[in-house]
């Protein structure tokens, strides 16, 4: 997926867009907010390019929190994210200090925006200090990882929210919804595919092609497809066949650049999915008795649009990004006021994990069955 990539800087397009937003935000009045309501303040750790192009250009046009401080290792990024956002320098970590965040008044979040390797360690730090954890997918590296970011955050008393943003998006909560109500009979089969094409010219470091920092398809894009799978049935897969397709060894090393997977699920519902760094892929697809229904794209950051076998036409919704992403945080903001679960628990985020571990056990076995630890 194109918006996956890494892009070199700040081109003067996203500066004038990122001002526009920062106006509307500016002309929010605290009136318009609940009686007694107040904005959830969010730390985002990581400041590389979902945070920088997405997350805090969708903080702006929230209603229901705001980009309140910075997480980072690298200081040289700061005076372009302080004078933008204004962030004073009280409100700035390190990876390395982020436990003074407990004395801070103005963050009740951490939001992790980092490789996937540090999203449990960031996690227990943040947990500790009595901060909220919103974190992105993959949750983390394995579900043993996922199970102590759980523990912490239930032990610490606070919520973890997962960054599925597509559980906020209008077509997919349909879908979520005919998960249950089986408008076309029983679900047979279905189909996600989820991959972008990258690395033409080379590795340059990319800790997406790096094992120890969580690199590969499965993690990256892997996760939507299980996650759909999931949320398509509202069941949980019971095994995984799973074959790794790399075709550019050379670059992918001790990472998948193409996992193939099947999953096999209650019912005799089975899933066949296709991850990849070296496709561009973006369908789900799902076959029930009497008809069909499926969206392309399916997990893009705008512009999701599906189809169903009578005629039905899902047209897209939420807008243009970053929209999905102001919703997903307003909606986990929401539920920290309301004090109540978040749509997209820690539980969502550790479910998927179970089914990685598994899939990556079978693509070692060249295609194993593999039997998948439930919850
Ligand atoms: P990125 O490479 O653009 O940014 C990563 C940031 O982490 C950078 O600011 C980098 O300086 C920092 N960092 C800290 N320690 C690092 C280390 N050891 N190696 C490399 N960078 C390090 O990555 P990104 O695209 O912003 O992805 C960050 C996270 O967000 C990942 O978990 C990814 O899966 C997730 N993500 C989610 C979506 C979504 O749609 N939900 C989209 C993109 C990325």
């Amino acid at each position: 997926m194109a918006g996956e990539r890494n892009p070199p800087g700040w081109t003067r397009r996203e500066a004038l867009q990122s001002m526009a937003l920062a106006g509307a935000a500016a002309a929010w009045s605290p009136r318009a907010l609940g009686r007694g309501q107040r904005r959830i303040g969010v730390a985002l750790a990581g400041l590389g390019h979902y945070s920088r192009d997405l997350l805090a250009p969708a903080l702006q046009l929230t209603r229901h929190c705001r980009l309140a401080g910075l997480v980072t290792g690298s200081p040289d990024k700061l005076p372009e994210w302080q004078g933008r956002y204004g962030i004073p320098d009280r409100n700035v970590y390190s990876y390395d200090d982020l436990h003074r965040i407990a004395d801070d008044p103005d963050i009740d979040v951490v939001y992790i925006v980092t490789p996937n390797h540090l999203h449990k360690p960031l996690a227990l730090v943040a947990a500790a200090a009595g901060k909220h954890v919103w974190c992105e997918k993959p949750m983390a590296m394995d579900a043993a990882e996922g199970a102590e970011m759980l523990k912490a955050c239930r032990d610490n008393r606070v919520q973890l929210a997962i960054g599925y943003r597509m559980q906020h998006e209008p077509n997919t909560r349909r879908f979520m919804a005919m998960a249950k109500e089986r408008p076309y009979g029983r679900i047979v089969k279905l189909r996600a595919d989820a991959g972008w094409f990258g690395w033409r010219d080379g590795a340059d470091g990319a800790w997406r092609l790096d094992p120890a920092r969580g690199g590969g398809a499965m993690y990256d894009m892997g996760v939507y497809c299980i996650n759909a799978a999931r949320y398509c049935t509202g069941m949980e897969p019971l095994a995984v066949q799973a074959w790794d397709e790399t075709a550019r060894r050379d670059l992918f090393k001790g990472v998948d650049e193409t996992i193939r997977f099947r999953l096999e699920f209650p019912e005799d519902i089975v899933a066949e999915c296709v991850t990849s760094f070296g496709r561009n892929l973006n369908t789900l697809q799902v076959d029930c008795e009497r008809g069909w229904y499926g969206m392309s794209p399916f997990q893009g950051y705008e512009g999701n649009r599906g189809r169903a076998s009578d005629g039905t036409v899902f047209e897209p919704q939420l807008g243009a990004r970053p929209r999905m992403q102001a919703e997903q945080m307003d909606q986990d903001a929401l539920a920290i006021l309301e004090n109540r679960g978040p749509r997209v628990p820690g539980e969502e985020g550790l479910a998927d994990l179970r089914v990685v571990d598994a899939a990556f056990a079978s693509a070692r076995a060249d295609g194993k069955r593999v039997e998948i630890a439930q919850g």
